[in-house]
């Protein structure tokens, strides 16, 4: 079987799986449990832009909603002060709606499905201390190296802490002073009080609110203490009334406290009701996406922007989505990508030519083909006397109604370097003295020699053209093997082109630490070289792809400025990088 075969196989039956994200929402659905509405969240941090392993969640969360008629919320998760700002979550939003979903849903302001989770504060802080009241929460002083010692470790009973059996009307008012600014940052905490000899640590009287003197994005400073993420989540879900909650594995040994603060949820009276059906929400964990030979933490990909190592978080070398799309990848390949990477309960990785067969595959059949010469040589007809020419050339074999266009064609075009070789190598069916060659579209061009400049360098290369091959077959039926590509001297126009690499070099950057991550980096990761174009290609617009006929599939970054998406064929071999 050959490679397109099988994935086309893998395709039809990923297509049709039912993973158990998928299976378990049926049978919800079945049971009559979601009240008539599948509801799912995906919950972000406005604290950096989105990646590849964010896109995956994304097409699970936003795609289980879609599957089942239902809606899904964007909901961003700014619980936590630092880092978080308006510009990471407006390109949040930008992202998601390039990758091709849309959030739907009440809202929590005047957006449809969206929501900000620090507009739930008041509400959480209600909760708080509503547990202090009923004896389920207390407040702490003990310092982080105490509270480490007394959670103790899984196999042995964690020790209670000194405050553990305060009065709830003392608790409120401490609570009520670290509200107030009273205490400085570390001071006091507020704890759950579930379970000190729980085999689950998290259970052990778990943190839910801590003090946080920093300004937060939104609210400024209106709030000093914060929720932690293990009780703000199980709120925002319960309150927006989401059926299924997905998110990654990591979590799972925190769902029973997920589940703990739904129950006390249930017990206040706070669960949506949906059609007569009390909404529960539940969470269920799926393997993250790695990739290999990058990195997706967020902090990481902060500290490359900040040190100058990328161009932006948009850097086409970028596992986000902005970088992706800068380099020409498209939603559709992507979207695949995340399908065939599937959804599991086993942590894995997944390799990067997996992703740009996807982005290959699409593109062969949309991009619409141009020439184009990166590494220039110029090739001189010594016996073409009369005026230029137009060739004509499909704008996509594969697409008739992508129809034809014409190219200017002359006495001295531009060829790639690589397509000559003065003493050729065995099997080398391109240009060489004494043989022929047909240039696409054009003419069957045989070569005379070339010229040299003082230094050895070939400087140009000349030749003779068929007379009778105009259109690039020969009269009298003769093959000849090797088509180039080529540009027109007089009409083309100067390009620049950018040539991407893998971003590090090795399959796992952070195999010894991520503080030595940088030691990682593909000093070859760009190659900026300059050749020439179509004149077309002048009025090409950023995001336009086109494939550059035997050379690889390019996206317009700025005027004249074009991008390798990907090479034309998959080169790929482990360890040796993308050549
Ligand atoms: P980081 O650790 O890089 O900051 P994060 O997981 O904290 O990433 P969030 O903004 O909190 O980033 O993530 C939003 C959602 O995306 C979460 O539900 C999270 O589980 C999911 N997600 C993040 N990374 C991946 C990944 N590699 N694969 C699948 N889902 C992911
Ligand atoms: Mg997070």
């Amino acid at each position: 079987m050959n490679e397109k075969d099988e994935t086309s196989t893998a395709s039809a039956e990923s297509a049709t799986s039912r993973h158990f994200l998928r299976q378990w929402i049926e049978k919800d659905v079945a049971g009559g449990k979601t009240g008539g509405k599948v509801v799912t969240r995906f919950p972000p941090e406005p604290n950096g832009y989105i990646h590849i392993g964010h896109a995956k969640a994304v097409c699970v969360d936003f795609g289980m909603a879609a599957l089942f008629g239902g809606e899904c919320h964007l909901r961003l998760d700014d619980t936590n002060p630092a880092k978080e700002s308006d510009e990471f979550a407006e390109n949040i939003k930008r992202d998601i709606r390039w990758l091709g979903f849309e959030w739907s849903g009440e809202g929590d302001g005047a957006e449809p499905g969206f929501y900000n989770a620090s507009n739930m504060f008041g509400k959480m802080y209600g909760i708080a201390e509503k547990l202090i009241e009923a004896g389920q929460a207390y407040c702490c002083n003990l310092g982080q190296e105490e509270w480490k010692e007394y959670r103790g470790v899984p196999e042995k009973p964690g020790k209670p802490s000194p405050s553990r059996d305060t009065d709830p009307a003392r608790n409120l008012k401490i609570f009520r002073e670290m509200r107030a600014g009273k205490y400085a940052d570390g001071e006091w905490c507020l704890r759950a009080k579930i379970d000190m000899a729980s085999p689950n640590i998290h259970m052990r009287d778990p943190v839910i609110y801590r003090i946080r003197h920093a300004e937060h994005y939104h609210l400024g400073n209106e709030w000093c203490i914060y929720p932690m993420y293990d009780f703000a989540h199980p709120i925002e879900d319960a309150l927006e009334g989401v059926t299924h909650s997905m998110c990654t594995l990591e979590f799972e040994v925190h769902r029973p406290l997920y589940d703990w603060v739904v129950d006390r949820l249930d017990e206040m009276g706070l669960l949506v009701v949906r059609n007569g059906v009390k909404i529960r929400p539940q969470q269920r964990e799926f393997a993250r996406l790695n990739i290999t030979h990058t990195v997706m933490s967020k902090r990481l990909l902060r500290q490359l922007v900040e040190e100058g190592r990328v161009d932006g978080w948009d850097d086409p070398r970028m596992p986000t989505v902005c970088g992706m799309r800068r380099r020409g990848y498209t939603p559709g390949a992507i979207r695949e990508f995340c399908e065939r990477a599937g959804v599991s309960k086993v942590e894995s990785e997944s390799d990067p030519a997996l992703l740009e067969w996807c982005v290959r595959e699409e593109l062969n059949r949309t991009a619409a083909r141009r020439m184009a010469v990166v590494d220039p040589v110029k090739v001189v007809i010594e016996n073409w006397n009369g005026p230029a020419r137009d060739a004509e050339l499909p704008n996509n074999p594969l697409d008739e109604s992508a129809g034809t266009r014409k190219v200017r064609f002359g006495r001295e075009i531009w060829i790639d370097r690589s397509d000559f070789m003065e003493v050729p190598e065995k099997k080398f069916f391109r240009m060489a003295p004494g043989g022929e060659v047909r240039l696409r579209g054009a003419c069957i061009f045989k070569c005379t020699g070339c010229v040299k400049d003082d230094d050895g360098n070939i400087s140009e290369i000349r030749g003779t053209w068929d007379e009778n091959s105009w259109g690039g077959n020969a009269a009298d039926g003769r093959k000849v093997k090797g088509t180039i590509h080529w540009v027109d001297c007089e009409s083309g126009v100067k390009a620049e082109f950018r040539l991407y690499d893998r971003l590090f070099s090795d399959k796992d950057p952070l195999a010894d630490g991520p503080e030595n991550f940088l030691e990682h980096l593909n000093p070859d990761s760009l190659k900026t070289a300059y050749g020439y174009v179509e004149p077309s290609l002048a009025a090409a617009e950023p995001g336009e792809h086109f494939q550059f006929e035997r050379t690889g599939y390019f996206t317009c970054d700025s005027r004249l400025v074009f991008n390798r998406t990907v090479t034309l064929k998959d080169s790929f071999k482990p360890g040796e990088g993308n050549k």
